[in-house]
Protein backbone atom coordinates (compact mmCIF):
# COMPACT_ATOMS: atom_id res chain seq x y z
CA UNK A 1 0.00 0.00 0.00
CA UNK A 2 0.95 3.52 -0.80
CA UNK A 3 1.17 6.18 2.05
CA UNK A 4 -2.33 7.90 2.79
CA UNK A 5 -0.41 10.81 1.44
CA UNK A 6 0.50 9.59 -1.92
CA UNK A 7 -3.06 7.81 -2.76
CA UNK A 8 -5.32 10.96 -1.49
CA UNK A 9 -6.80 12.31 -4.32
CA UNK A 10 -7.35 9.37 -6.26
CA UNK A 11 -9.55 7.18 -4.15
CA UNK A 12 -12.48 8.08 -3.30
CA UNK A 13 -14.31 5.03 -1.16
CA UNK A 14 -18.00 4.38 -1.57
CA UNK A 15 -20.36 2.36 0.23
CA UNK A 16 -20.59 -1.58 -0.80
CA UNK A 17 -24.54 -2.05 -1.66
CA UNK A 18 -26.68 -4.92 -1.69
CA UNK A 19 -30.44 -5.52 -2.00
CA UNK A 20 -32.95 -6.15 1.10
CA UNK A 21 -35.06 -9.44 0.69
CA UNK A 22 -35.16 -11.52 -2.31
CA UNK A 23 -37.29 -10.48 -5.35
CA UNK A 24 -37.93 -12.49 -8.99
CA UNK A 25 -39.05 -11.24 -12.63
CA UNK A 26 -39.83 -13.76 -15.37
CA UNK A 27 -40.01 -13.48 -18.99
CA UNK A 28 -38.66 -14.21 -22.48
CA UNK A 29 -35.33 -14.25 -23.47
CA UNK A 30 -34.99 -11.35 -26.53
CA UNK A 31 -32.88 -13.60 -28.17
CA UNK A 32 -32.93 -17.13 -27.32
CA UNK A 33 -36.75 -16.85 -26.97
CA UNK A 34 -36.73 -18.86 -23.54
CA UNK A 35 -38.74 -18.15 -20.95
CA UNK A 36 -36.75 -17.63 -17.45
CA UNK A 37 -37.34 -16.35 -14.04
CA UNK A 38 -34.44 -14.14 -12.58
CA UNK A 39 -34.22 -13.99 -8.70
CA UNK A 40 -32.06 -11.37 -7.07
CA UNK A 41 -31.17 -12.37 -3.61
CA UNK A 42 -28.51 -9.94 -1.21
CA UNK A 43 -24.96 -11.30 -1.19
CA UNK A 44 -22.16 -10.43 1.42
CA UNK A 45 -19.83 -8.05 1.04
CA UNK A 46 -17.05 -8.00 -1.60
CA UNK A 47 -18.69 -10.83 -3.60
CA UNK A 48 -19.69 -8.54 -5.98
CA UNK A 49 -21.88 -9.39 -8.81
CA UNK A 50 -22.72 -12.81 -9.73
CA UNK A 51 -25.06 -14.98 -12.24
CA UNK A 52 -25.85 -18.25 -10.57
CA UNK A 53 -27.25 -20.53 -12.83
CA UNK A 54 -29.97 -22.14 -10.66
CA UNK A 55 -30.83 -25.07 -13.68
CA UNK A 56 -27.61 -26.46 -13.84
CA UNK A 57 -26.15 -26.99 -10.28
CA UNK A 58 -25.61 -23.02 -9.27
CA UNK A 59 -23.08 -22.98 -11.71
CA UNK A 60 -21.56 -19.27 -10.75
CA UNK A 61 -20.72 -16.85 -13.40
CA UNK A 62 -19.05 -13.46 -12.17
CA UNK A 63 -20.58 -10.10 -13.55
CA UNK A 64 -16.87 -9.22 -14.99
CA UNK A 65 -15.14 -8.37 -18.40
CA UNK A 66 -13.17 -11.80 -17.96
CA UNK A 67 -16.43 -13.72 -17.79
CA UNK A 68 -17.98 -12.05 -21.40
CA UNK A 69 -17.94 -14.64 -24.36
CA UNK A 70 -20.02 -12.93 -26.97
CA UNK A 71 -21.39 -9.33 -28.08
CA UNK A 72 -23.01 -9.42 -30.80
CA UNK A 73 -26.49 -7.26 -30.66
CA UNK A 74 -26.12 -8.24 -26.43
CA UNK A 75 -23.59 -9.07 -23.96
CA UNK A 76 -23.46 -12.52 -22.54
CA UNK A 77 -21.44 -13.93 -20.02
CA UNK A 78 -20.25 -17.06 -19.27
CA UNK A 79 -17.88 -19.85 -17.82
CA UNK A 80 -16.96 -23.08 -19.68
CA UNK A 81 -19.59 -24.04 -22.56
CA UNK A 82 -22.82 -22.61 -20.04
CA UNK A 83 -23.64 -19.00 -20.43
CA UNK A 84 -26.46 -16.30 -19.29
CA UNK A 85 -27.24 -14.09 -21.97
CA UNK A 86 -28.45 -10.19 -22.81
CA UNK A 87 -27.35 -9.34 -19.00
CA UNK A 88 -26.59 -5.37 -19.65
CA UNK A 89 -30.21 -4.09 -18.91
CA UNK A 90 -30.60 -5.43 -15.53
CA UNK A 91 -26.43 -4.86 -15.03
CA UNK A 92 -27.12 -1.08 -15.90
CA UNK A 93 -30.19 -1.13 -13.43
CA UNK A 94 -28.20 -2.65 -10.45
CA UNK A 95 -25.17 0.00 -11.47
CA UNK A 96 -27.69 2.92 -11.45
CA UNK A 97 -28.81 1.71 -8.12
CA UNK A 98 -25.19 1.71 -6.94
CA UNK A 99 -25.32 -2.67 -5.73
CA UNK A 100 -21.93 -3.63 -5.80
CA UNK A 101 -22.99 -6.78 -3.94
CA UNK A 102 -25.81 -9.15 -5.58
CA UNK A 103 -26.67 -12.84 -6.26
CA UNK A 104 -28.71 -13.13 -9.51
CA UNK A 105 -30.19 -16.67 -9.57
CA UNK A 106 -31.15 -17.42 -13.35
CA UNK A 107 -33.40 -20.81 -14.40
CA UNK A 108 -31.45 -20.57 -18.28
CA UNK A 109 -29.73 -18.78 -21.11
CA UNK A 110 -30.83 -15.37 -21.12
CA UNK A 111 -32.15 -12.50 -18.87
CA UNK A 112 -35.89 -11.87 -19.56
CA UNK A 113 -36.08 -8.62 -21.88
CA UNK A 114 -39.53 -7.49 -20.55
CA UNK A 115 -40.28 -4.32 -21.89
CA UNK A 116 -36.87 -3.65 -24.02
CA UNK A 117 -36.09 -1.39 -20.86
CA UNK A 118 -34.37 -1.44 -17.46
CA UNK A 119 -37.72 0.27 -15.81
CA UNK A 120 -39.03 -3.30 -14.61
CA UNK A 121 -35.24 -3.97 -13.05
CA UNK A 122 -35.85 -0.77 -11.45
CA UNK A 123 -38.66 -1.19 -9.91
CA UNK A 124 -37.84 -4.71 -9.52
CA UNK A 125 -34.89 -3.53 -7.11
CA UNK A 126 -36.93 -0.77 -5.57
CA UNK A 127 -39.57 -2.99 -4.59
CA UNK A 128 -36.50 -5.32 -3.07
CA UNK A 129 -34.63 -2.36 -1.28
CA UNK A 130 -31.22 -1.55 -1.04
CA UNK A 131 -29.31 -1.72 1.61
CA UNK A 132 -25.77 -0.11 2.51
CA UNK A 133 -23.35 -3.03 3.29
CA UNK A 134 -20.61 -2.64 6.37
CA UNK A 135 -17.68 -2.22 3.60
CA UNK A 136 -16.66 0.29 1.17
CA UNK A 137 -15.11 -0.26 -2.56
CA UNK A 138 -12.75 1.98 -4.33
CA UNK A 139 -14.15 4.24 -7.17
CA UNK A 140 -12.00 3.78 -10.02
CA UNK A 141 -10.58 6.56 -11.32
CA UNK A 142 -7.99 6.89 -13.93
CA UNK A 143 -5.47 9.73 -14.41
CA UNK A 144 -4.93 9.91 -17.97
CA UNK A 145 -7.42 9.28 -20.69
CA UNK A 146 -8.19 6.16 -22.55
CA UNK A 147 -9.52 5.75 -25.97
CA UNK A 148 -10.70 3.01 -28.12
CA UNK A 149 -11.10 3.62 -32.00
CA UNK A 150 -12.95 1.63 -34.68
CA UNK A 151 -12.90 3.34 -37.75
CA UNK A 152 -15.32 6.16 -37.15
CA UNK A 153 -16.69 4.58 -34.04
CA UNK A 154 -14.93 5.65 -30.71
CA UNK A 155 -15.09 5.93 -26.83
CA UNK A 156 -13.00 7.70 -25.01
CA UNK A 157 -12.41 8.56 -21.58
CA UNK A 158 -11.18 12.03 -19.25
CA UNK A 159 -10.20 11.86 -15.47
CA UNK A 160 -13.36 13.29 -13.62
CA UNK A 161 -14.81 12.81 -10.27
CA UNK A 162 -18.11 11.95 -11.44
CA UNK A 163 -19.47 9.88 -14.07
CA UNK A 164 -20.50 11.40 -16.76
CA UNK A 165 -21.62 9.46 -19.83
CA UNK A 166 -21.94 10.91 -23.16
CA UNK A 167 -23.69 9.29 -26.47
CA UNK A 168 -23.72 10.16 -29.87
CA UNK A 169 -25.57 7.94 -32.89
CA UNK A 170 -26.37 8.51 -36.41
CA UNK A 171 -28.17 5.95 -38.24
CA UNK A 172 -29.17 6.67 -42.07
CA UNK A 173 -32.88 5.75 -40.99
CA UNK A 174 -35.70 8.89 -41.04
CA UNK A 175 -36.83 7.97 -37.25
CA UNK A 176 -33.23 8.20 -35.78
CA UNK A 177 -30.94 10.26 -37.45
CA UNK A 178 -28.41 12.00 -35.62
CA UNK A 179 -28.97 11.78 -31.54
CA UNK A 180 -26.96 12.87 -28.92
CA UNK A 181 -27.01 12.50 -25.12
CA UNK A 182 -25.04 13.75 -22.29
CA UNK A 183 -26.14 11.49 -18.51
CA UNK A 184 -25.03 13.04 -15.36
CA UNK A 185 -24.78 9.79 -12.70
CA UNK A 186 -27.82 9.89 -10.60
CA UNK A 187 -30.02 7.39 -9.45
CA UNK A 188 -32.99 9.31 -9.96
CA UNK A 189 -32.09 10.67 -13.17
CA UNK A 190 -31.22 7.36 -14.44
CA UNK A 191 -34.72 6.07 -13.20
CA UNK A 192 -36.61 9.06 -14.96
CA UNK A 193 -34.38 9.78 -18.51
CA UNK A 194 -32.28 5.95 -18.87
CA UNK A 195 -34.21 3.37 -17.57
CA UNK A 196 -37.91 4.12 -19.60
CA UNK A 197 -35.32 3.93 -23.04
CA UNK A 198 -36.04 0.76 -25.01
CA UNK A 199 -33.77 -1.46 -27.44
CA UNK A 200 -34.32 -1.16 -31.26
CA UNK A 201 -34.17 -3.41 -33.69
CA UNK A 202 -34.81 -3.23 -37.31
CA UNK A 203 -37.61 -5.45 -39.25
CA UNK A 204 -34.79 -5.75 -42.00
CA UNK A 205 -31.95 -7.43 -40.16
CA UNK A 206 -34.99 -10.21 -38.51
CA UNK A 207 -34.83 -12.40 -40.93
CA UNK A 208 -30.90 -12.66 -40.87
CA UNK A 209 -31.20 -12.35 -37.12
CA UNK A 210 -33.02 -15.34 -36.77
CA UNK A 211 -31.46 -17.87 -39.11
CA UNK A 212 -28.43 -17.15 -36.64
CA UNK A 213 -30.31 -18.09 -33.37
CA UNK A 214 -30.85 -14.06 -32.59
CA UNK A 215 -34.11 -11.78 -32.06
CA UNK A 216 -36.07 -15.48 -31.47
CA UNK A 217 -38.14 -13.42 -28.28
CA UNK A 218 -38.89 -10.21 -30.54
CA UNK A 219 -41.96 -8.76 -30.58
CA UNK A 220 -43.59 -5.36 -30.47
CA UNK A 221 -44.13 -5.64 -26.70
CA UNK A 222 -40.55 -5.59 -26.26
CA UNK A 223 -38.37 -3.82 -28.28
CA UNK A 224 -39.11 -0.38 -30.75
CA UNK A 225 -39.70 -1.70 -34.37
CA UNK A 226 -38.58 0.25 -37.39
CA UNK A 227 -39.35 -0.48 -40.58
CA UNK A 228 -38.02 1.00 -43.80
CA UNK A 229 -39.29 4.63 -42.72
CA UNK A 230 -40.83 4.77 -39.56
CA UNK A 231 -41.65 3.79 -35.92
CA UNK A 232 -44.05 0.54 -36.48
CA UNK A 233 -45.05 0.47 -33.22
CA UNK A 234 -45.26 3.85 -31.60
CA UNK A 235 -45.04 6.02 -29.64
CA UNK A 236 -41.66 6.60 -28.53
CA UNK A 237 -41.31 7.44 -24.77
CA UNK A 238 -38.89 9.82 -25.65
CA UNK A 239 -38.07 11.52 -29.28
CA UNK A 240 -34.34 10.85 -28.62
CA UNK A 241 -35.14 7.27 -27.00
CA UNK A 242 -32.34 5.65 -29.07
CA UNK A 243 -29.62 7.49 -27.58
CA UNK A 244 -30.95 7.02 -23.92
CA UNK A 245 -31.02 3.83 -25.04
CA UNK A 246 -27.03 3.03 -26.04
CA UNK A 247 -26.40 5.10 -22.42
CA UNK A 248 -28.44 2.44 -20.74
CA UNK A 249 -26.24 -0.67 -22.48
CA UNK A 250 -22.85 1.37 -21.62
CA UNK A 251 -23.74 1.52 -18.31
CA UNK A 252 -24.51 -2.02 -18.44
CA UNK A 253 -21.89 -3.04 -19.70
CA UNK A 254 -19.57 -0.62 -17.80
CA UNK A 255 -20.84 -2.82 -14.70
CA UNK A 256 -19.05 -5.50 -15.92
CA UNK A 257 -15.85 -3.13 -14.51
CA UNK A 258 -17.06 -4.75 -11.47
CA UNK A 259 -16.54 -1.51 -9.41
CA UNK A 260 -18.19 1.67 -9.42
CA UNK A 261 -16.22 4.56 -11.56
CA UNK A 262 -16.05 7.50 -12.29
CA UNK A 263 -14.78 9.39 -15.56
CA UNK A 264 -15.94 11.24 -18.48
CA UNK A 265 -17.01 9.11 -21.04
CA UNK A 266 -17.78 9.64 -24.76
CA UNK A 267 -19.30 7.59 -26.91
CA UNK A 268 -19.96 7.97 -30.69
CA UNK A 269 -21.28 5.45 -32.88
CA UNK A 270 -20.59 2.62 -30.63
CA UNK A 271 -21.59 -0.79 -29.43
CA UNK A 272 -21.14 -3.55 -26.72
CA UNK A 273 -18.33 -4.66 -29.37
CA UNK A 274 -15.95 -1.82 -28.93
CA UNK A 275 -17.97 -1.03 -25.04
CA UNK A 276 -16.26 -4.54 -24.22
CA UNK A 277 -12.96 -3.37 -25.90
CA UNK A 278 -13.12 -0.30 -23.82
CA UNK A 279 -13.79 -1.81 -20.47
CA UNK A 280 -10.71 -4.49 -20.86
CA UNK A 281 -8.97 -0.97 -21.71
CA UNK A 282 -9.69 0.87 -18.57
CA UNK A 283 -9.20 -2.28 -16.71
CA UNK A 284 -5.38 -2.96 -18.52
CA UNK A 285 -4.66 1.54 -17.26
CA UNK A 286 -5.77 0.80 -13.70
CA UNK A 287 -3.96 -2.61 -13.20
CA UNK A 288 -0.89 -0.52 -14.47
CA UNK A 289 -1.20 2.68 -11.88
CA UNK A 290 -2.13 0.21 -9.29
CA UNK A 291 1.69 -1.00 -9.91
CA UNK A 292 2.62 2.63 -10.35
CA UNK A 293 1.42 3.19 -6.72
CA UNK A 294 2.94 -0.13 -5.39
CA UNK A 295 6.31 0.79 -6.84
CA UNK A 296 5.72 4.52 -5.22
CA UNK A 297 5.29 3.00 -1.87
CA UNK A 298 8.91 2.85 0.01
CA UNK A 299 8.95 2.06 3.33
CA UNK A 300 10.35 5.73 3.92
CA UNK A 301 8.15 8.50 3.87
CA UNK A 302 7.23 9.65 0.55
CA UNK A 303 7.68 13.61 0.99
CA UNK A 304 11.24 13.31 3.06
ZN1 LIG B 1 -29.84 -2.72 -24.95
Amino acid sequence: MAPRSLRAGLDMNVQRKTINTPVSISGIGLHSGIYTTVELKPAVPGSGMTFIRADLEGLRIPALQASTTALDYATTVGKDDVSVGTVEHLLSALMASGITDIDIHIDGPEVPIVDGSALPFMHLIDAAGVRELRAEVALLRLREPVEVVDGDKFIRMTPSNRLVLKYKIDFAHPAIGRQSYQFDYDQDNFLKKIAPARTFGFVRDVEKMRAAGLARGGSVENCIVLGDEDVMNGPLRFRDEFVRHKILDLLGDLALIGRPIAGEITASRAGHALHSRFVAKVLAAAARSDDDLAEASPSEPAFA
